[in-house]
C-alpha cells in the first residue's frame, strides 16, 4: 500500500533556498514540514561542489535566517580586515546541524534523503523504490527553480573527441601528474577559483590559458561587507553613479571608479554581469594570466586544438582542459513567487537568495492573502548582461520598498544577518553612518529613474 505523507508544506530541494525557507517557516508558524532531495543529505550543490571551493560572500549573508554561518572578521592572511567566508566542508557541516539539532529536533520537519519528488505528487526513493502520496492539502514549495549547474554534474557545452583531456573542475585536485599546459574554460566564479588555486600551487602563470567567452565585471568583496556603513556607502555610491550615467557601459565604468566593480583586463569592456565578488589580491594574480582566449564560447576541443565560435587556437597535445562552464547562475523567467500550485522560491532583494527564502518562509508564516504576499515580495531575476545587472538592481530596491514598508518584516530583516542592507537595533548609528543613508536617500529615486532606462538600453 502506498503511504500518505502528513505535511502541511512539501519543501523540493534541501539547497540553501530550501533550507532557509523551512527555517524561517517553521520558526513563525506551527506547522508540519517536508524536506526532499534526490541528494543523499541537506546543502544542495554543495554536496558536489569542487573542494577548494569558498562562499564568494561574507558567511553571515549565507545560511538559514536563526543560526548565523558565521560572523568573524579575518584577522590574518590576504583577507584580514575581510568577514570570513566558510569553505565547502563548513558550509556541508553547518547545513547538516541544522537538518539534525535544529529542524529534526524540533519534530515538526521530516527529511527524505535520495528521493525524487514527481509530477504525479509523490516521493519515490530513489534507494527503495518506495512511494509516498502527497495529499492535495499539501503545499508544494518548488526550492529548486534557481538551482544552479555545476560542473561536477553538468557536462561541458562543447564536444570533446576521444583523444582529448578535458575534467571537470572538482578533478584538479585528484590529478596525479602535472599536464605542460592547463586550459581554463569559463569565465565565472568557478573559473577564478580554478586559476588563483593553479597559482597558488606553483603553476606558472604562463602554463595556463583562459578560455573567456565573455569578459566579466565582478564586485569589490571589499565592499559587500556586513557592516551597514560600509554596504549602504555602495549602494548610495551605485545610485550615485547611476544617476549621473548616460550609457549602461558609462555607468559601469562609474562604478569601477568608485571601487565597486572590478574587471580582470582594463582594456576590455565587459559584457557580463553576473558580478560575483573578488577579493583584490585574487584580481591581482589573476591578471598575471596573459594567454587569455577571447573568441566567443568553446564548441569542441580534441587534441591540440580548441575550437571556439569566432576561430580556433593551438593548445599543447598534453593539455589539460578544465570544465569550469556550467551554468551557475540561473536566469528563467520571474514568476510570481505565490501561485495556487506552489510556491516558487526567488530572491526578492537583488541577489542574496538565502535571505530571499527566508523572507518568503516568514511572509507564509504570517500572512494569509496571496495577492498581498505577491505585492509585499516580488522576485528578483540575477543579472547576466549590463542591462540585466540594471534591472536586477532596480527590482531588487522596489521589491525591499515595498516588504519594508510592512513595520514586522522590517523589524524582522533588521534582526537577521542574511539581510545585507540591515542596521541591526543594536548598531551604534554613527556620523558617517547618517550621512551615508541621508545620501542613499536623497540619490535613491534619481538612481532608480535613470537604471529603469538603462535596463531597457541593453
Ligand atoms: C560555486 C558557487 C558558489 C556560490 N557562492 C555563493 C555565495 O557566496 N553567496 C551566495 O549568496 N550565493 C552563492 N552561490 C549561489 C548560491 O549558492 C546558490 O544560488 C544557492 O545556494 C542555490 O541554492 P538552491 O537551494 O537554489 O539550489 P541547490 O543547492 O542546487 O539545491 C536544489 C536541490 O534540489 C534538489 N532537487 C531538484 N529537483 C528535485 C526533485 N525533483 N526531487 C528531489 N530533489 C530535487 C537537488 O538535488 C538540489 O540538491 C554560489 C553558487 C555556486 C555554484
Amino acid at each position: 500500500m502506498t503511504r500518505s505523507l502528513q505535511a502541511d508544506y512539501l519543501v523540493v530541494g534541501a539547497g540553501a533556498s530550501g533550507m532557509a525557507f523551512t527555517d524561517a517557516l517553521i520558526d513563525n508558524a506551527d506547522v508540519r514540514v517536508a524536506v526532499v532531495d534526490r541528494r543523499h543529505s541537506v546543502g544542495g550543490h554543495w554536496l558536489d561542489a569542487y573542494p577548494f571551493v569558498r562562499l564568494h560572500q561574507a558567511s553571515a549573508f549565507y545560511g538559514v535566517a536563526s543560526t548565523p554561518l558565521g560572523g568573524k572578521v579575518q584577522a590574518h592572511g590576504p583577507e584580514a580586515g575581510l568577514h570570513e567566508r566558510a569553505n565547502v566542508s563548513e558550509i556541508c557541516a553547518y547545513y547538516a546541524h541544522i537538518l539534525g539539532d535544529r529542524m529534526l529536533e524540533s519534530g515538526r520537519v521530516e527529511f527524505f534523503a535520495n528521493c525524487e519528488y514527481d509530477s504525479a505528487r509523490q516521493i519515490v526513493s530513489r534507494i527503495s523504490g518506495e512511494r509516498i502520496d502527497v495529499s492535495p492539502g499539501c503545499r508544494i514549495v518548488d526550492a529548486r527553480y534557481l538551482a544552479p549547474d555545476i560542473p561536477a554534474t553538468t557536462p561541458p557545452p562543447f564536444d570533446v573527441t576521444d583523444d582529448a583531456r578535458v575534467i571537470p573542475v572538482n578533478d584538479l585536485a585528484r590529478l596525479s601528474e602535472a599536464p605542460g599546459q592547463y586550459v581554463i574554460v569559463g569565465s565565472g566564479k568557478t573559473a577564478t577559483d580554478a586559476c588563483i588555486w593553479l597559482l597558488a600551487h606553483g603553476v606558472d602563470a604562463a602554463a595556463i590559458c583562459w578560455v573567456r567567452p565573455r569578459e566579466p565585471w565582478m564586485l569589490n568583496r571589499a565592499v559587500v561587507q556586513p557592516d551597514p556603513a560600509v554596504v549602504l556607502g555602495m549602494a548610495a555610491d551605485t545610485m550615485e553613479a547611476a544617476a549621473a550615467a548616460t550609457s549602461l557601459a558609462e555607468l559601469f565604468l562609474r562604478l569601477e571608479d568608485a571601487g565597486i566593480m572590478l574587471r580582470i583586463d582594463r582594456t576590455v569592456m565587459p559584457t557580463m554581469a553576473r558580478t560575483p565578488t573578488l577579493a583584490g589580491w585574487e584580481l591581482e594574480q589573476l591578471r598575471t594570466i596573459e594567454h587569455v582566449v577571447r573568441l566567443g564560447h568553446v564548441r569542441r576541443v580534441e587534441r591540440g586544438r580548441v575550437t571556439l565560435e569566432h576561430g580556433e587556437v593551438a593548445i599543447t597535445r598534453d593539455a589539460l582542459v578544465v570544465h569550469c562552464a556550467a551554468s551557475g547562475l540561473k536566469t528563467p523567467p520571474r514568476v510570481p513567487i505565490w501561485s495556487p500550485s506552489t510556491i516558487t522560491l526567488q530572491p526578492i532583494r537583488a541577489g542574496f537568495p538565502c535571505f530571499g527564502a527566508a523572507l518568503a518562509g516568514y511572509v507564509e508564516a504570517t500572512r494569509r492573502d496571496e495577492e498581498e504576499k505577491n505585492r509585499l515580495c516580488p522576485p528578483t531575476p540575477y543579472g547576466n548582461s549590463l542591462a540585466g545587472w540594471a534591472n536586477m538592481t532596480l527590482l531588487g530596491a522596489r521589491a525591499t520598498a515595498s516588504f519594508g514598508a510592512e513595520p514586522d518584516i522590517k523589524a524582522w530583516a533588521d534582526g537577521v544577518a542574511l539581510n545585507p542592507a540591515r542596521v541591526p537595533p543594536e548598531y551604534v548609528r554613527s556620523a558617517e553612518l547618517e550621512n551615508t543613508l541621508s545620501r542613499l536617500q536623497t540619490g535613491l529615486p534619481t538612481g532608480l529613474a535613470r537604471l529603469a532606462e538603462l535596463s531597457q538600453s541593453g
